[in-house]
């Protein structure tokens, strides 16, 4: 008998988040971003809704809080099931009130993640292939 590392799906990059997964690979979180209005667009759009101005990715600080979360105690995901319980989370980037991105918090139990908890950023490797994510500590 032997043990299958079980793969988790693997992001799909399209051409509006291609950039976004070329700057995880370099260690960078970021953002899209309207260049006329400055404003920030996530999911990323090619043209900003509100001007129609061009778009581009820029980084951002990774901190924020959580907006909202929920409890993971089912192995849903292959390749997650030995991080069981785990919170995935909905965290406000300060950049911009309703900016949001999603990510699983490290660093703390289930038990211990409130709404507006302070986070920042970090950048992990995920299992079995080629990208980087971001998931979120409390600080
Ligand atoms: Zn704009």
């Amino acid at each position: 008998m032997s043990a299958v590392e079980e793969i988790p799906p693997q992001p799909v990059p399209d051409e509006d988040s291609i950039a976004f997964w070329q700057a995880t690979a370099n260690g960078r979180l970021e953002v899209c971003r309207c260049q006329q209005c400055r404003r920030w667009l996530q999911p990323p759009l090619e043209r900003c809704p509100g001007c129609w101005g061009e778009t581009a990715f820029e980084p951002v600080a990774g901190t924020g809080n959580v907006h909202s979360f929920i409890v993971v105690h089912q192995p849903a995901i292959p390749g997650y099931r030995d991080k069981l319980p785990y919170t995935v989370a909905l965290l406000e980037l300060d950049e911009q009130a309703g900016l949001r991105l999603p990510g699983r918090l490290v660093g703390v139990e289930p038990e211990d993640v409130t709404v507006g908890q302070r986070v920042t950023a970090e950048l992990e490797e995920l299992p079995g292939g080629d990208f980087t994510v971001a998931v979120f500590r409390p600080v």
